[in-house]
């Protein structure tokens, strides 16, 4: 599997004044083609640096893609810093002289002298025609690596990518690798216990497994490089399977699996009904049940902070009056340093209570509470 390098190019990309989707655009395609990437970089304009940052990419792996520094002005620096990179010079390319004069005057206007730079590549380097822009992109081969060179327009790298380079990368390397992932989902538990229980397979190389934490929720992520699909699906099974032993219950659900689906789905196997009484919540409880098909009309919100044991027998009479199978009953309440929660479930098995804390940034201290919220009713329906 060939190895990639990325570099985005752009003194405003450094100074955060423009966001470098480039990147994770060009990232998402190297991993559907196979190619592993190895490092991503972003340089400002400036001829050597870029040129030191090409040279040590080059170094590393076989394909380095830049991005931006391709325009008409003296401050866009790629097609300078890439000849410096190989110890070049640039050239001047008539035919890419004459595309550039073209496509101007398509649009009735004329290239300026300054156009005519774009016009210069390294020596020995190979046009990319560039029918969506101005900017002309290029690909550079030496000792088997390769340095491909394209427009910062998202637009424009997006359409040369897919239409120009990655059939060239394809046709190189004859690309048949595949990068897939699996994406494990935990509820109830920290981070630091998850990592705790399955460490170890998180220095495994291939597949990789990491963690990705969401506000009481975290995930599992699997992800294998094979050769084909079938050996990418085998890997990940086998993988999933040790950590599903090492994690068990705390999982409820992978890929597109939600927590509140996945509770619907628990209750209507019994065929049991819930009702819900939320405090401090302002409803939210419901409305994430509803984005699965829960009625809100079997919830109680209740206006204002009431304590655990005025929940509790709410949640008893709401639980009679409703005549439901399952009632919960759930009062969060936020403070400054830690924020709890409150919890009473009533099911046709039994009835259970808890207190949980969160110590995490306050404002995702109720996305937190409803998660637990969830994952109590979960744990507690066979
Ligand atoms: P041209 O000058 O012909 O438009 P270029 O290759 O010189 O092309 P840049 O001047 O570097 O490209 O960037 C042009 C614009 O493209 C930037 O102003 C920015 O809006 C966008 N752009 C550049 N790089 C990125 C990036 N990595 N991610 C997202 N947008 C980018």
């Amino acid at each position: 599997m060939p190895v990639g390098e990325i570099i985005a190019i752009g003194t405003e990309l450094l100074l955060g004044e423009i966001q470098d989707t480039n990147t994770a655009y060009i990232a998402r395609k190297f991993r559907d083609a196979g190619i592993d990437l190895y490092r991503t970089m972003i340089v400002g304009d400036n001829t050597e640096r870029i040129a030191q940052a090409i040279r040590e990419a080059v170094d590393r792996s076989d394909i380095v893609i830049t991005t931006g520094g391709l325009g008409p002005t003296v401050d866009d620096p790629t097609r300078l810093a890439v000849a410096t990179a190989f110890g070049t010079d640039l050239e001047f390319r008539p035919e890419l002289w004459e595309q550039i004069q073209d496509r101007f005057s398509r649009f009735h206007r004329h290239a300026t002298e300054n156009n005519r730079r774009q016009a210069y590549i390294p020596c020995g380097a190979i046009s990319i025609e560039n029918q969506v822009g101005t900017a002309p992109a290029f690909f550079f081969e030496r000792n088997s690596k390769i340095v491909i060179s394209l427009p910062g327009v998202p637009r424009e790298m997006e359409h040369l990518i897919q239409h120009k380079v990655l059939p060239l990368l394809d046709e190189r390397f004859k690309l048949k690798g595949i990068i897939k992932a699996h994406v494990i989902h935990t509820a109830g538990v920290g981070e630091s216990q998850v990592d705790e229980w399955i460490g170890e397979l998180e220095t495994n190389a291939n597949p990789t497994v990491g963690l990705l934490c969401h506000p009481g929720q975290i995930d599992i992520r699997v992800t294998a490089k094979a050769g084909s699909e079938s050996e990418a699906d085998a890997m990940i099974q086998e993988m999933v399977a040790q950590v599903q032993q090492l994690v068990g219950v705390a999982i409820f659900g992978s890929n597109q699996d939600t927590l509140e689906q996945v509770v619907l789905t628990r209750l209507g196997l019994h065929n049991w009904q819930l009702s819900l009484v939320e405090c401090g919540f302002g409803g939210a409880i419901a409305e994430r049940l509803a984005k699965a098909g829960f009625s809100p009309g079997q919830s109680q919100i209740l206006p204002e902070l009431c304590q655990p044991s005025d929940l509790q027998q709410m949640t008893q009479s709401y639980h009679a009056q409703q005549a439901t199978e399952v009632t919960l009953g759930a009062g969060f309440y936020p403070g400054p340093v830690q924020q709890d929660l409150y919890l009473y479930l009533i099911t046709p098995n039994s009835t259970l209570e808890v207190n949980r804390s969160y110590g995490g940034p306050p404002a995702l201290g109720s996305a937190w509470a409803v998660q637990t919220a969830l994952d109590f009713i979960r744990r507690n329906i066979p």
